[in-house]
C-alpha cells in the first residue's frame, strides 16, 4: 500500500486541443492532489511523432490555465523529475529497455512487416480469439541477433510475457479486474524508429516522477496489466489506479465529435463559464452522498473522493450544462459579469456604442434572470443596445387594440412631466393613465412593451422604461405609432 504524499499526473497525448474527457481526467487528478496535500503534474506524451500537431502544447496548457487547473510541476515548471515532455526523454527510456532485455524480461524481434501480417492473418484463419505475436524471435541466439543488428535490419523491443498467473488489478473505481495472460501479446516497448510506445514510455515515467495514483480514462484499463508486467519485471512498485468511467453520449455510443462539441476551447469560444464547465465535468462520473450539484472549484477539492467515482458510463448532457452555466452566471460578481458583457458588446455591432457601467449594470440586474450566457443580454435583449426595427406580430395581433394608439398618446403626455422619474414613477404613471380610462394596466402595459422593445418578452415593463429612460421611451413610443397601426392593419 502507497503511503506518502500523493503524486498524480496528468498525461495527454498533445491532439491540437483539450478534450472534454481529458479535461475530466485533469481535473478528477486536480481534485484528489489538492484535496490530499498531493502535487498535480502534467506530462506530455508526445513520443508519436506521426501525430505531431504544432501549436498543441501551448493550446492545451492555456486552456488548462483558462479552467484554473494550474499544475505544480511540468512544462515551464520545472521540477526534480523533468523533462516532462517524453519527446525528450528518449535516453531514458532505451536505458530500460536494455535493462529488460539484459534481464529476458523483454527481446529484440526483427520480423519483417511481411511476416506479422502472415502470421496475423494465419491466426485469423485459425479463429483464434485473437491475434498475438509468436514470440518467435525470443529464441533467436546471441550470435543471430548480433548478425542480424550487424546487417543493419531494423527491429523493436518487445516484452517477454511469460506464461504464469493472471494479472489482476485493484482498480479503486473498478474494484478487481482480472486479465489472463492468455490474452496479453508480448507488446512492443520500443519501436523501430527508437521511440518508445505508450506503454513503455507511461510505465517508466510514473515509475520516475513518484506517481502515486494513476487516474485516467477507462479506455485504458486493457492496457493496464501490460502495465503491470512492466512494473513487476523492473520490480518496481505499482501505483494505485482509478479508471474513469466513460463519457457517452445521450444515446449511450461512447462521446464522439459526430454528436456534438468535444473540445473544451469550443464551449469556452460558445461563451460556457469555467466554473460552469469545472462544475459540469466534475458530475461526469461522480457525486456527493447528497447528491448536490452546484459547486465551485472549492468545494470540489473538498468534496471529492476517489471512492465516490461511478463505474457506470456518464451520459453528457449539454441542457445540463446549460442550467449549470446559468445557475453559475447568476452567482458571478456583477462586475465580472459586466466586463464579459462588454467583452461581448465589443465583438457585436454594437462596439462602437459608448455604455456607461452604471447603464449596463442596469441591464444585467433586469436581465439576471432569464439569461444563461453572456451574450444573450445581447441576443435577448437587444432592445438595450438599439431602437427596435421590427415589432413582434404574434403580439400585435393579440394585444393591440383599438385604443393602444390613445392609450400610449395619454401615457407620453403623463411621462412628459416628470423630471428623472424613476421605476416607481413609470408604474404610477401607468396606473394613472389606466384609472382615467378606466382600463387595466394589462391593456397598456402589453402594447407599451412591443412598442418599445419590439418584443413580447423581457424584464418587468417598468425596469424596462426606467432603463431606457423617459426620453428614449417617448421616442420609442412615436416611433412605433407610425408602423404597428399599419402592421395591425395588415394583420386584421
Ligand atoms: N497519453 C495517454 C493519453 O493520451 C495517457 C493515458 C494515461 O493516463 O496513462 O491519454
Amino acid at each position: 500500500m502507497i503511503n506518502k504524499t500523493p503524486r498524480v499526473r496528468f498525461a495527454p497525448s498533445p491532439t491540437g486541443y483539450l478534450h472534454v474527457g481529458g479535461l475530466r481526467t485533469a481535473l478528477y487528478n486536480y481534485l484528489f492532489a489538492k484535496k490530499n496535500g498531493g502535487k498535480f503534474i502534467l506530462r506530455i506524451e508526445d513520443t508519436d511523432q506521426n501525430r505531431f500537431v504544432e501549436g498543441a502544447v501551448e493550446n492545451l496548457i492555456e486552456t488548462l490555465n483558462w479552467v484554473g487547473l494550474e499544475y505544480d510541476e511540468g512544462p515551464n515548471k520545472e521540477g526534480n523529475v523533468g523533462p516532462y515532455f517524453q519527446s525528450q526523454r528518449l535516453d531514458i527510456y532505451k536505458k530500460y529497455a536494455d535493462q529488460l532485455v539484459e534481464q529476458d524480461n523483454a527481446y529484440r524481434c526483427f520480423c519483417s512487416p511481411e511476416r506479422l501480417a502472415d502470421l496475423k492473418e494465419q491466426q485469423q484463419k485459425a479463429k483464434l480469439p485473437q491475434a498475438k505475436y509468436d514470440k518467435h524471435c525470443l529464441h533467436l541466439s546471441k550470435e543471430e541477433i548480433k548478425n542480424n543488428i550487424d546487417a543493419g535490419i531494423s527491429h523493436v523491443i518487445r516484452l517477454n510475457v511469460k506464461a504464469g498467473e493472471s494479472v489482476v488489478i485493484n482498480d479503486i473505481v473498478r474494484d478487481r479486474v482480472e486479465f489472463s495472460r492468455e490474452v496479453i501479446d508480448d507488446q512492443i516497448l520500443i519501436k523501430t524508429d527508437g521511440y518508445p510506445t505508450y506503454h513503455m514510455a507511461n510505465v517508466v515515467d510514473d515509475h520516475l516522477m513518484g506517481i502515486t495514483h494513476v487516474i485516467r480514462g477507462e479506455e485504458w484499463l486493457s492496457s493496464t496489466p501490460k502495465h503491470i508486467l512492466l512494473y513487476n519485471a523492473f520490480g518496481w512498485e505499482i501505483p494505485i489506479f482509478a479508471h474513469l468511467p466513460l463519457l457517452l453520449n445521450a444515446d449511450r455510443s461512447k462521446l464522439s465529435k459526430r454528436q456534438g462539441d468535444v473540445a473544451v476551447e469550443d464551449y469556452k469560444s460558445k461563451g460556457y463559464l469555467k466554473e460552469a464547465l469545472i462544475n459540469f465535468v466534475a458530475l461526469l462520473g461522480w457525486s456527493t452522498t447528497e447528491n448536490d450539484e452546484f459547486f465551485n472549484l472549492n468545494d470540489l477539492i473538498e468534496k471529492f473522493t476517489l471512492e465516490r467515482v461511478h463505474k457506470a458510463g456518464a451520459i453528457f448532457n449539454v441542457e445540463k450544462l446549460d442550467w449549470i452555466n446559468a445557475e453559475h452566471l447568476r452567482k458571478l460578481e456583477k462586475s465580472a459579469i459586466l466586463k464579459m458583457l462588454r467583452e461581448n458588446l465589443a465583438e457585436s455591432k454594437y462596439k462602437d456604442l459608448n455604455y456607461t457601467d452604471e447603464y449596463l449594470l442596469l441591464v444585467i440586474a433586469a436581465m439576471l434572470e432569464r439569461v444563461s450566457f453572456v451574450k444573450d443580454y445581447i441576443d435577448n435583449s437587444p432592445y438595450f443596445f438599439e431602437r427596435p426595427t421590427t415589432y413582434d406580430e404574434e403580439v400585435i395581433k393579440k394585444r393591440w387594440k383599438e385604443d393602444s394608439v390613445q392609450l400610449l398618446e395619454k401615457y407620453i403626455i403623463k411621462i412628459s412631466h416628470l423630471e428623472n422619474p424613476k421605476k416607481e414613477d413609470f408604474e404610477i404613471a401607468l396606473k394613472q393613465v389606466a384609472e382615467e380610462a378606466e382600463c387595466g394596466a394589462g391593456r397598456i402595459i402589453h402594447p407599451l412593451r412591443v412598442a418599445t422593445s419590439g418584443s413580447g418578452i423581457g424584464p418587468g415593463v417598468y425596469d424596462l422604461l426606467f432603463i431606457l429612460g423617459k426620453d428614449e421611451v417617448i421616442a420609442r413610443i412615436n416611433n412605433s405609432l407610425e408602423v404597428i397601426p399599419e402592421i395591425k392593419a395588415k394583420l386584421g
